[in-house]
């Protein structure tokens, strides 16, 4: 494994073999979780270990290739190549409570979304826990803004990669790193139930995000493969499960698509179906995508179908939407560049 996405007992077990003092492990574990991409610049260990452990374990780092920001609110996107040439975007929203940092979890995705720029090349592969830790550290040296909470938004499917996801989370949580506490962290999901039944087994104080998008199976079959192996009836199950398994309450998220999934009718069965499960509803116009025949709602569609479901007891806010100038959301800045920069021998999807 990468010594970069090893926990400290991991790098204490590998300094152990290489005849090292167990406190050397805190102090190379807590560099790393740092952004420290140089044994070098770890100034406190002795010149022989740390050229040992350049040999053993080489040090990798993104690079940005692309950095925008907008000049509406401050969002800032990247675009980061990874040591095998293949790319991710990593968004940083600046909100009131704090600096938000939005990480891919894959290198494309394979949930197949009619929506979604992301997985229109499919998936390439999932990406390591440090790769998931990376965008949170540079992205916040290079900005110069402390970073307070993470959104698995970005890119990919976090269940479909739910074991590096997990020691991503354990890494970003660690006392002796970022120290991120886990009630600001959010995992959005398309709803892979048994991944979310396992997830739920852990107990994390995440805020677990489910992509919803429509109040029945004929429309969301529609819109997202995955409703096709995991209905709607067996979703919200599985997240009266997870509430019950956590207490935390779930948000779910709502894209909502000019004549698809916005009438008032459909808020009204939606309302239905989260009968007893407390939840709380993202609405998020739909950020349109080239390749797509779909549209956003206009925004009186949007507030009517908020006002059917506040009425109806279910807390609803209206995403604003940030970077819209920048090609924020969803994939669309990743794309774009690897048809300009196709990689010759497959390293990224079209
Ligand atoms: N795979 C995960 C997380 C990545 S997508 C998931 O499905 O939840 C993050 C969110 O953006 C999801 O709610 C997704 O449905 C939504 N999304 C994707 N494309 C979008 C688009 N074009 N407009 C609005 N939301 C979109």
């Amino acid at each position: 494994m990468n010594i970069q996405s090893m926990t400290r007992a991991e790098i204490a077990a590998v300094l152990g073999e290489m005849g090292q003092p167990v406190f050397r492990a805190g102090q190379v574990f807590s560099w790393l979780q740092k952004g420290v991409r140089c044994y070098e610049q770890m100034t406190n260990l002795p010149q022989s270990l740390r050229e040992e452990l350049s040999r053993r374990y080489p040090l990798y780092r993104p690079e940005a290739v692309r950095r925008q920001e907008s000049r509406k609110d401050g969002t800032i996107k990247y675009l980061w190549r990874l040591a095998d040439g293949n790319c991710v975007e990593t968004v940083l929203m600046r909100y009131h409570y704090g600096n938000t940092v939005c990480i891919s979890s894959e290198v494309g995705c394979r949930m197949g979304c009619a929506f979604c720029a992301s997985t229109l090349g499919g998936l390439v592969r999932p990406l390591e826990p440090y790769e998931m830790l990376d965008q949170v550290l540079f992205t916040q040296l290079d900005a110069g803004l402390p970073v307070s909470h993470v959104v698995l938004m970005g890119i990919g499917e976090p269940l479909d990669n739910l074991e590096n996801v997990l020691r991503f989370l354990e890494l970003v949580n660690s006392p002796e790193g970022m120290n991120l506490s886990m009630r600001h962290i959010s995992l959005s999901t398309c709803g892979l139930v048994p991944r979310i039944d396992a997830l739920a087994e852990k107990k994390l104080q995440l805020t677990l995000s489910v992509s919803l998008h429509a109040p029945n199976d004929a429309i969301r079959d529609t819109l997202m493969p995955v409703n096709r192996a995991y209905p709607m009836d067996a979703l919200l199950a599985a997240c009266r499960r997870y509430y019950g398994a956590t207490s935390r309450r779930i948000s779910f998220e709502y894209a909502m698509i000019d004549g698809v999934n916005d009438s008032e009718e459909n808020a009204r069965e939606l309302i239905a179906r989260m009968k007893g499960l407390p939840a709380h509803f993202n609405l998020i116009p739909l950020n349109h995508v080239e390749e797509s025949p779909l549209k956003p709602s206009t925004r009186s569609a949007v507030a009517r179908f908020q006002s059917v479901l506040e009425a109806g007891g279910i807390p609803t806010t209206v995403r604003r939407t940030l970077g819209s100038d920048i090609d924020a959301s969803c994939g669309q800045l990743r794309r774009k560049y690897n048809r300009a920069h196709p990689i010759p021998d497959g390293g990224a999807a079209p």
